[in-house]
């Protein structure tokens, strides 16, 4: 599509908040048009149909908080049928390499620790959660590593006040053809220019002028959604500057979360929805989700400084220590029965830099100030603003229909 002059509303980025954002305004009287740099809507949302009729969520895979969680309505709307099963996260499937007896004691001691930082949340200042360890405990290390896939991040990079108001109602359901999927069909009706990448914001005069990566145009209101390290890098610069905003989004980075996909050539040989959780000893570890749904497919998933290291030594590195670790706890022989299909490289991907936000010890209110409009003319939205949901779809969708109900009181 050609871009036009002039519009009146401008939404920059279309994933799930920037969506969210559109659809609000359905019915309005206005015409938004979203302005994306991709040449796909979605952003951190992406699912690829894989060879072996495999369903790949290369980014968000899990309707979170599922009771609370405005997808699962927009789902049933669409016809993509929600699939209910529990996730296997704390089974450990055939006992391999961490009996029952010790899988209990980690989870007792994951329970606590994470009871102690809500209480230390509740009763005092914020402290980085690592703080909340009991030094020496055995399992120290596997409970960082599940906050390097709750997080992107270890523990001594999280605000205990930031991780106390993240909710989470522990029904956790999937979208059987694939959340990214959902997303797409979501967005399908939506006025959106892809491939336009809005490289600054002028609000210095009457109108807003965006300069994009297809030319220039106006608007009366515009809505901003793009991630934390996009906006703390300033890779869309805003005239006058927004040193608050910056600073805000800095002390909300993006952790790291990557995904692998590998075919399972012998199926019969694990049971459906099983779970592994790889080495204990240590946060670098993978967690491994056999055959979901039933697939023909193993997915890992990997966390923190140990995926950012895998994406780093490049192409096959995370395929790599999937098969490594799932071979170690079910035998060699799986070697032969893996091969790799697709892996997502979140920190490498120039529209997002990361995978989903966390605040830095410190830095909880800065959800806020990254959140709050600037005169009556630029709102923001996206996962990183949701004081509740942060770091995941719901949340992001909810801040667009919130950005979304700002512009409209300030038009009002
Ligand atoms: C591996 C992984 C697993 C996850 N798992 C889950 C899960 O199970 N459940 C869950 O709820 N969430 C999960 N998430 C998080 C969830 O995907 C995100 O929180 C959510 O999709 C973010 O949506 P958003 O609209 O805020 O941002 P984005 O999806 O990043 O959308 C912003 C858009 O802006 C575009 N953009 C950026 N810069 C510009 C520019 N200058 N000009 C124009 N456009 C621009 C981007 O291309 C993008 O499309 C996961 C994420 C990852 C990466």
């Amino acid at each position: 599509m050609s871009l036009p002059s002039h519009i009146d509303v401008a939404i920059i980025g279309a994933g799930a908040a920037g969506l969210g954002a559109a659809h609000a305004l359905h019915g309005s009287g206005f015409s938004p048009l979203i302005l994306e740099a991709r040449d796909r809507i979605g952003g951190r949302s992406q699912t690829a149909s894989l060879p072996n009729n495999v369903i790949f969520d290369v980014g968000c895979g899990w309707l979170h908080s599922a009771d609370k969680n405005p997808f699962v309505a927009i789902a049933d709307r669409l016809g993509f049928a929600i699939n209910k099963h529990r996730p296997p996260w704390q089974q450990q499937t055939f006992d391999a390499g961490f009996p029952r007896a010790e899988r209990e004691e980690f989870i007792a001691a994951m329970n606590d620790f994470f009871e102690r930082a809500e209480d230390a949340a509740d009763e005092g200042p914020d402290r980085p959660a690592n703080e909340l360890l009991i030094p020496g405990n055995r399992w120290n290390a596997q409970i960082d590593a599940v906050s390097t896939y709750i997080n992107g991040c270890e523990l001594d990079q999280v605000s205990i006040h930031d991780m106390a108001a993240y909710e989470d109602t522990e029904i956790n359901w999937r979208v059987a053809k694939g959340y990214g999927a959902l997303i797409a069909a979501y967005g399908a009706a939506c006025n959106i220019a892809l491939n336009t990448c809005v490289t600054l914001i002028d609000h210095s005069g009457p109108r807003v002028v965006l300069h994009t990566s297809r030319g220039t145009l106006t608007a009366d209101k515009v809505i901003v959604t793009v991630s934390t390290d996009l906006m703390a890098q300033e890779k869309t610069h805003f005239t006058p500057a927004l040193p608050d905003k910056v600073n805000a989004a800095a002390g909300l980075p993006l952790g790291l979360a990557d995904k692998v996909m590998l075919a399972l050539a012998t199926p019969d040989d694990l049971p459906e929805d099983g779970n592994l959780r790889g080495r204990s000893g240590t946060a670098k570890t993978g967690a491994y989700h056999l055959r979901p749904q039933g697939m023909a497919c193993i997915e890992g998933y990997f966390g923190g400084s140990f995926a950012r290291e895998l994406e780093d030594a490049g192409e096959g590195a995370l395929a790599q220590a999937a098969i490594d670790e799932i071979a170690g706890l079910l035998g060699n022989d799986f070697r032969r029965k893996l091969t790799p299909l697709a892996s997502s490289r979140w920190a490498h991907d120039e529209f997002a830099l990361g995978s989903y936000s966390h605040a830095l010890p410190g830095h909880a209110q800065d959800r806020a100030v990254l959140a709050a409009p600037v005169d009556g003319r630029l709102f923001f939205a996206g996962e990183a603003t949701s004081p509740n949901f942060f770091s995941t779809a719901h949340g992001a969708l909810e801040s667009g229909f919130r950005a979304t109900k700002e512009a409209m009181s300030a038009i009002a």
